[in-house]
């Protein structure tokens, strides 16, 4: 494990009490000197290092990862030629700052992002260093460039916790609790869920839940308290992701772009989960057929290196010198990391999320018919959520099961996390093998037979 030269281990390995003697200390002092805000679940992982799709803790226990950092390590960790790519810029350039000065880095990736976004070309990029700032980005550049303010977005979506992304993100009330009003004028429209679809079957028709969705925005939203030419942008995740792993229906991306069209909103899709791979195509919004005007990026671009981008239409990009900028956004390290991540996902790593990915849903789908506490198992490539309910007939939620099975994986040595009230999220490093599969299926399957 310690030596990226040693043969990678085949199964986990747990050979102590979990948190270990080392792990407690660790934690006990980050009780103490760090922020209580970070949302940790009840299992306390205390990451020593990592290679591939494993993970080892401080204390020598080695856990297979199919987290990836949240959605993160798209490479896996430690990828050597990420880490080589890393090293080189590092003895060149670290940091130049490129609001005020040029390097070839940006460009390059511009370009390269140019080329793969769905968005119609030409596209500008504005970098930044997380999810979260590519939002906020994309939320001032549709403000500046529609000279309008208000913006549609989705219950249970998640976007950011600052303080303009935060107007839009709706999964959890912690997320506000405290916060008072929301700075942006956002108005909320229930996600077109298709295991819980929150619309009347009238409003639907035969359209299902997406049906419904549009309809509320025509038939409501515009009608009533938000009129269509006062909206700058539609915000939405192709797949919602901290909201549970739940894929947009097939046809509601394309009605929310001919509602855009109609009457001059932008769309902008939220990619930050569910691009670079993620869901076995580069975007989620190309299993959509959709292009959008703005997409936000960040997570699995880096390989880890944080580094957030928000693409959009060139000719949206008409702002002055001074309306948009960020000290580290773009560092030439980490766009290095990044330029290494897209080619290692063109090269083959975005195919496996796909046929690993299959091969992980369908290992679920067994597993849901073995268990009636499993409700649901969708999601596309490798990113798929499993939900959990007291039965199928009612489908009531199950979240204390649902954190049960967290911990029993984790017990077992292997890293899962839950999304949502009720859904346990699989988001594993995208080099995941089938026979990496199996052994997560086993476990994953122990440990709901040690819950229910
Ligand atoms: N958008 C989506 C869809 C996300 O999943 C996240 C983070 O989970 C964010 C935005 C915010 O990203 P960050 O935590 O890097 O600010």
């Amino acid at each position: 494990m310690s030596t990226s030269t040693m043969a990678p281990p085949q199964r986990p390995n747990i050979k102590t009490a979990l948190p270990g003697p080392k792990g407690q200390e660790i934690i006990a002092a980050d009780a103490q000197f760090v922020t209580p805000s970070y949302p940790r679940p009840a299992f306390k992982l205390v990451a020593e290092r990592a290679q591939g799709v494993w993970v080892e803790d401080v204390d020598g226990n080695v856990f297979l990862d199919c987290n990836a950092g949240v959605a993160v390590c798209s490479t896996g960790h430690c990828h050597p030629e990420v880490v080589r790519a890393i090293q080189e810029q590092a003895e060149q350039l670290i940091h130049m700052c490129g609001t005020d000065y040029y390097y070839r880095h940006m460009p390059a990736l511009a370009k390269k992002l140019d080329e793969i976004v769905p968005v119609p070309s030409p596209t500008k990029t504005h970098f930044a260093n997380s999810g979260t700032e590519a939002v906020e980005t994309a939320l001032k550049l549709a403000m500046h460039a529609t000279g309008r303010e208000k913006f549609i977005a989705f219950f249970n979506s998640f976007h950011g916790r600052t303080l303009g992304s935060l107007s839009l993100t709706s999964s959890r009330s912690a997320q506000r609790l405290g916060f008072k009003r929301a700075v942006l004028d956002v108005t909320h429209v229930p996600y077109p869920n298709e295991f819980r679809n929150p619309f009347a079957e009238a409003d639907c028709g035969d359209g299902g839940a997406a049906q419904g969705a549009l309809n509320w925005i025509e038939e409501r939203l515009f009608k009533t308290t938000t009129p269509a030419e006062e909206v700058a942008a539609i915000m939405v995740e192709a797949v919602q992701g901290e909201g549970g792993y739940v894929p947009a229906p097939k046809t509601f991306l394309k009605g929310l772009r001919r509602i855009c069209d109609q009457h001059g909103i932008l769309l902008i899709v939220d990619e930050v989960q569910s691009g670079m791979g993620r869901t076995g195509k580069m975007f989620a919004s190309e299993h959509y057929d959709v292009q959008a005007d703005i997409v936000c990026i960040a997570k699995g671009i880096g390989s880890g290196l944080p580094i957030g981008a928000c693409v959009a239409r060139a000719d949206l990009m008409n702002w002055k010198p001074g309306a948009h900028a960020s000290t580290f956004g773009g560092n030439p390290v980490c766009i290095a990391a990044a330029l290494k991540t897209i080619e290692l996902l063109q090269g083959g790593l975005v195919q496996n999320s796909a046929e690993v990915g299959a091969y992980l849903k369908s290992g679920l789908e067994r597993l849901q018919k073995k268990y009636e506490c499993i409700g649901d198992v969708r999601g596309l490539g490798m990113m798929i959520g499993v939900e959990f309910v007291t039965d199928r007939d009612s489908n009531k939620a199950a979240p204390e099961l649902r954190d049960r099975v967290e911990m029993a994986c984790f017990e077992r040595g292997l890293i899962i996390l839950g999304a949502g009230a009720n859904t346990i999220r699989w988001s594993p490093p995208l080099i995941l093998t089938k026979e990496n599969v199996d052994v997560a299926l086993e476990i994953f399957d122990e440990a709901i037979a040690a819950s229910i």
